[in-house]
């Protein structure tokens, strides 16, 4: 009898049974296959059943389908857009941490995601020579503690709710051991992606975390969000948890300003705040995604109109040797 193959959760196995066959997935969504379609063996397809199931059948423009279907562009070198563009090489102090940001460092607890988005900014990182062992953990830990302006860590990745919850546990329990971090903060799309990694285990390891817990999920669009993610948000909330979510701003996506006052409020019904919604990062196969920064003003001065303000998400960009995100100038043409 092999124990660990039935103690496996659910939600490791539906991992393990994401789509990664461009083919296959057509199929799925009862879409004619094209005659020239994009199969790239870096970065490859990676979607989950989970949310292959949110997308509509027969639709080749569905804004979810867009974000995780390989396409042709990718493969045109553009000008501008680079491999590394926010220079995160240089601000890598130690194997696995960022620390870019005065009061919060980034840890990046591993390279993989549940899903592969096709505009990612870290698409081209190099997380093989990133992931950090325990040896590099009692470092990024020591180096934490001797930073006192350090009040916050970030976990993040690839994405920190791909490992297993006795991982996740062990990186939870040696930052509760240091005094000067208040917050642990987790960015995360896995919620979105596969509900059902917001596991019991999960949550009893929030639960009795002695620091604040906030959660930062990345939905772009509100067909991500069901029943089965409400309830998760719900079950996290219960137990103290911060919920705020950030977005991208995709052309094909949710360039528009009544998607984007949906994902607002399909947010807060399921008790989620905006806080950011970034720029795209210039990083090199996302080209096709991006949209002219006047066009995000415009659409950004209608939300602002629309929405109330605690619904409306900061607009930012990464500028690369900035201490912060930086908010978008958004009187420059009035
Ligand atoms: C985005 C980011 C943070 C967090 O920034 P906030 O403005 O606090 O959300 C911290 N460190 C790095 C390296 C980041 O990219
Ligand atoms: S989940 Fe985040 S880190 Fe992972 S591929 Fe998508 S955007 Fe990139």
């Amino acid at each position: 009898m092999n124990d660990i193959f039935f103690n496996q959760p659910n939600w490791q196995k539906e991992l393990s049974n994401a789509i990664s066959d461009v083919a296959s997935l057509y199929e799925l969504l009862e879409l004619p296959l094209p005659n020239e379609f994009h199969a790239p063996t870096k970065f490859p397809l990676r979607v989950p059943h989970a949310f292959i199931q949110k997308m509509k059948k027969g639709d080749p423009n569905d804004p979810l389908l867009r974000q995780i279907l390989p396409d042709i562009a990718e493969s045109l070198p553009v000008a501008g857009y680079t491999a590394d563009p926010l220079d995160e090489n240089t601000h890598n102090p130690i194997k696995g941490l960022l620390h870019k940001y005065q009061s919060r460092a980034l840890i990046t607890v591993t390279g993989a995601c549940a899903v592969h988005c096709r505009y990612c900014f870290r698409q081209h990182f190099d997380y093989g020579a990133n992931l950090p062992n325990s040896q590099d953990i009692r470092q990024i830990c020591h180096y934490i503690a001797n930073d006192k302006n350090i009040n916050e860590v970030l976990l993040s990745g690839g994405d920190p709710l791909n490992i297993n919850n006795r991982r996740f546990n062990e990186w939870i329990g040696a930052l509760s051991d240091i005094d000067n971090i208040k917050t642990i903060r987790i960015h995360t799309r896995l919620p979105a992606i596969l509900p059902n990694r917001i596991d019991d285990e999960f949550i009893d390891i929030l639960a009795y975390c002695p620091k604040n817990i906030v959660m930062v999920l990345h939905i772009n669009h509100a067909n991500e969000i069901d029943n089965a993610l409400a309830q998760k948000c719900q079950t996290l909330k219960k137990h103290g948890v911060v919920l705020l979510n950030q977005s991208v701003l995709l052309k094909g996506v949710n360039d528009n300003v009544e998607i984007l006052c949906q994902l607002s409020h399909a947010l807060f019904d399921i008790g989620v705040l905006p806080y950011y919604l970034h720029i795209l990062d210039k990083v090199a196969g996302s080209a096709h995604f991006d949209l002219p920064i006047d066009r995000a003003i415009q659409i950004y001065w209608q939300l602002l109109e629309k929405l109330s303000g605690y619904l409306v998400p900061k607009l930012v960009q990464e500028v690369a040797g900035k201490p912060y995100k930086v908010p978008i100038d958004i009187y420059k043409n009035c």
